[in-house]
């Protein structure tokens, strides 16, 4: 990427008593990137946020932002604003006075505060919903609301905790476009935290892979998913067939394994008993059962009978190493 960095992590390390929640963590982050920070629960990914946020600091390490070390400054000194997953909204006022309040604070102009909060609600969807109570508002619309009054301080970055979490499968799908095509018009900076995989692959341009307090892979979507560099990203990120054949351990994904009930020619071929098919609406996954153990395929040539003797072929140069 040819952009500056705007976040400079560097051995960026915090523990909680026994926990070592976060172990020496280099990142750099670039101007008006989507990077997410993706993996399992408790691997790190809320604590690097607090600490670029400024909630937490680092037991050691430093973090700059735009070329200056922020690390011991105060959250409200730092240009960096938080969506969290529960909105965190003031339930006593309404839309425009939620947005519009840390401009406020700030001491912002009447006029100015108006201007930007309404320049939000666009940005956002939201026109014509100012006057109402967050109570008055779906969980969706709630979420874009704490999304404009993060938006209405115009941060260098955004920090998102897992913002569509609350949300409904179809809601969240819906937003993760639109906050996608929001961070591509705005231009800011969009540090997003998730345990989702698929909504990492959909929305960001880098991931960076968590796992135990450190980052195990930092790749574009495609990287991480097609040429995964350890066990644990080959199998948190998609499906991962892990086969020995001979003295080779292989790792291949199923939708690259053909299944048929006739041998075809690759680089690769198996036979095995087809002991379970599974449908999982987009695809379906067949069981197979080979000399090689459990192989997963999802490439069917064509209509396939429970407990019958298949051919499974797939082409060498799909499969990966890791480590
Ligand atoms: P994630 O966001 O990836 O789920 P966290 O950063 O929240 O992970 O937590 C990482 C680890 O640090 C976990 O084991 C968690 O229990 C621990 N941890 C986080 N915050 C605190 C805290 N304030 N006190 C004690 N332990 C904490
Ligand atoms: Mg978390």
């Amino acid at each position: 990427m040819s952009s500056p960095v705007i976040i400079s992590i560097r051995g960026l390390t915090r523990s909680f008593g026994d926990v070592h929640a976060v172990t020496g963590i280099d990142l750099d982050i670039y101007e008006g990137e989507f990077i997410t920070l993706l993996g399992p629960s408790g691997s790190g990914k809320t604590t690097v946020l607090r600490m670029i946020a400024g909630f937490e600091k680092p037991d050691a390490g430093s973090i700059s932002l735009s070329g200056k070390d922020v690390s011991q400054l105060p959250p409200y000194e730092r240009d960096v604003n938080t969506v969290f997953q529960d909105y965190a909204l003031f339930p006593h006022m309404n839309v425009l006075s939620n947005i519009e309040y840390g401009l406020r604070v700030k001491g912002v102009a009447k006029a100015e505060r108006l201007e930007r909060a309404t320049e939000a609600l666009h940005q956002v969807r939201l026109e014509g919903y100012g006057e109402r109570k967050p109570s008055q508002l779906s969980g969706g619309q709630r979420q874009r609301v704490a999304l404009a009054r993060a938006l209405v301080n115009r941060p260098s970055v955004l920090l998102l905790d897992e913002p569509l979490g609350a949300l409904d499968l179809k809601l969240r799908e819906q937003m993760q476009i639109e906050l996608k095509a929001l961070q591509r018009a705005v231009g800011i900076t969009f540090i997003f935290v998730t345990h989702d995989q698929e909504e990492a692959l959909t929305m960001s341009d880098r991931i960076a892979v968590f796992n135990q307090g450190k980052i195990e892979q930092l790749g574009t979507p495609r990287e991480i998913y097609n040429s995964p560099r350890s066990s644990f990203v080959s199998e948190f990120v998609g499906q991962t067939n892990k086969i020995q054949i001979a003295d080779e351990k292989i790792n291949i994904r199923p939708e690259y394994i053909t299944i048929s009930n006739t041998h075809i020619e690759d680089s690769r071929v198996a036979k095995g008993v087809l002991k379970d098919i599974i449908f999982v609406g987009a695809t379906t996954r067949y069981l197979v059962e080979t000399d090689f153990g459990l192989i997963i395929a999802n490439n069917p040539k064509e209509t396939l009978v429970l407990g019958s003797s298949v051919h499974l072929s797939w082409d060498k140069n799909k499969e990966f190493l890791v480590r």
